[in-house]
């Protein structure tokens, strides 16, 4: 398991040192969403373009630390070009990932005996490396930050659409 937590931090790093996506698109036409996670001082923007169903282009702004930044360059790499069905189906696979260990450790701590649902890593890709954030449980809000901001923003988009 070494190796695999060396690549891990490996991709983590690479993805914070050279962020994919960087930027902003001019809005309007893109939809703009902030996102801010009080508990580390993490901020993030979003701006997206949906277009026939598809996140045609999706660029992070914001600032914070490697784990808010990573993830969010990860994700971007990830849900760029994908249909918004594909794009909704990844985020309920990552924040199960970001999720699986805060239910099963209860309230006090305690490790409560519930059958997690299983994660489809392959689905995930390099999403996976995020995976050891869950040992740190303060660094969660980091990861699932632009993820957020990403679902709210597509909801916002569909009930423009509407
Ligand atoms: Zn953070």
């Amino acid at each position: 398991m070494a190796d695999l937590e060396e690549l891990y931090r490996e991709i983590i790093l690479d993805h914070y040192r050279s962020p994919r996506n960087r930027g902003e698109l001019e809005s309007p036409p893109a939809h703009r969403v902030e996102g801010f996670n009080p508990l580390c001082g993490d901020e993030v923007v979003l701006s997206m373009v949906v277009e026939n169903g598809t996140l045609s282009d999706v660029k992070i702004a914001g600032s914070g630390c490697s784990i808010s930044q990573s993830s969010a360059s990860l994700m971007s790499s990830a849900v760029k070009g994908k249909t918004v069905a594909e794009v909704h189906q990844l985020i309920h696979t990552f924040k199960g990932m970001m999720s699986i260990h805060e239910a099963m450790l209860g309230q006090d701590g305690e490790v409560v005996d519930e059958e997690p649902e299983p994660i489809d890593f392959d689905k995930l890709g390099e999403l996976a490396a995020l995976q050891g954030v869950v040992k740190f449980p303060v660094r969660i809000k980091c990861a699932t930050l632009s993820w957020n901001a990403l679902a709210q923003g597509l909801e916002e988009v569909a009930a423009e659409a509407s």
